[in-house]
């Protein structure tokens, strides 16, 4: 059966500046990633690595500067707008802010609706039906339609947010941060929200996240970027349990353990701000902010290896779970 999305050796990259300032930013620079159809691939990693670049090239949001993207066995890139528009059946996007991503001069009912007005489904009168049937869905009473984005919170948004990306009964939702510009007791819900909604309807997802936290409650699988490249992925019990790259034993030490597991982490500090991807370092681009980092790391850029089935890691020295950091 066809992915519900792959990624095959994406590069994306910028012209930043003008005249004799003008440089290049390679936002990503060669991501493969799938997600299958019913999963959640979590894809995580510091503020600037490329994740929402990556997201947006999946959904041809944007347009890559090289690699393959394949929806439920399509070829996006190369697609014609005619088909573009029937790709955005397959696969929406739900993006990190509910307050800028909803057009405030319509009602809810038009936001929801509008998916179903552009790709003509039915009748007006099917059309408002399935509008109330999806309100439903994401738990807003009926009498939210009639009423403006502007009138609900932040985490009643997303889930108008959320409606109106289910319209045309996706298979596939790239959600870019969706919880993190809301209050921590709306967040649960909104996952649990998603949770239940992909049981349900077997949706994919590729769900970008920096709260580790989060992506331990949803993932099936969890990518982790650094500076446009995924230097480790895996099974989500295993990267967070016996993460093996340098940069995910940071990144998980410092997210707040859970409570209960009674097992003591060291914690590893991460020094100073990513390095920008406009003169990346050379070698192993995580090399300047690495402890273990030895000379072949300043010079050999580490491929992506599978270390156990299924757990791949970009280093020249993973870290051993059983000898290092208990
Ligand atoms: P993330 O979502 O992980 O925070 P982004 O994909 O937004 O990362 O950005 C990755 C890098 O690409 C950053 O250095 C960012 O500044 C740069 N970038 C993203 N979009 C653009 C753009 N339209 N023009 C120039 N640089 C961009
Ligand atoms: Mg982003």
């Amino acid at each position: 059966m066809d992915d519900a999305l792959r990624i095959d050796d994406l590069v994306k990259e910028y012209p930043i500046g003008s005249g004799r300032r003008r440089s290049i930013v390679r936002a990503v620079d060669g991501v493969s990633l799938r997600v299958r159809r019913g999963e959640t691939l979590a894809l995580v990693g510091e503020s600037g690595s490329g994740k929402t670049t990556t997201a947006l090239c999946a959904l041809a949001l944007e347009r890559p500067t090289s690699g393959e993207v394949w929806i439920d066995g399509r070829e996006v890139t190369g697609m014609s707008p005619k088909e573009l528009r029937s790709l955005r059946r397959q696969a929406q996007y739900i993006f990190q802010d509910p307050f800028a991503s909803l057009n405030p001069r319509m009602s809810v009912r038009e936001i929801v609706r509008e998916p179903l007005d552009i790709h003509r489904v039915g009748d007006s009168a099917g059309r408002d039906a399935r509008v109330a049937e999806l309100l439903g869905l994401v738990g807003l009473a009926g009498d939210a339609a009639a009423r403006s984005p502007h009138q609900f919170s932040g985490g009643q948004r997303q889930r108008i947010g959320i409606a109106r990306a289910l319209a045309l009964s996706p298979g596939l939702l790239v959600c870019d941060e969706p919880v993190s510009a809301l209050d921590v007791s709306v967040q649960a819900q909104v996952i649990n929200l998603l949770m239940d909604l992909q049981d349900e309807h077997d949706l994919a997802y590729l769900f970008i996240a920096h709260d580790l936290a989060v992506v331990r409650q949803i993932a099936h699988r969890v990518a982790v970027m650094y500076l446009g490249r995924i230097v480790e992925e895996g099974a989500a019990d295993e990267i967070c349990a016996k993460p093996r790259h340098p940069y995910t034993v940071a990144l998980m030490s410092a997210a707040p353990a859970r409570p209960g597991r009674g097992v003591h982490r060291e914690r590893i500090v991460l020094t100073g701000d990513p390095p920008s991807p406009i003169d990346p370092p050379s070698g192993c681009a995580f090399h300047t902010r690495c402890w273990k980092a030895a000379d072949t790391c300043r010079t050999v850029r580490p491929p992506l290896i599978e270390l156990d089935p299924g757990h791949a890691v970009a280093c020249h020295f993973p870290v051993r779970r059983d000898t290092e950091l208990g």
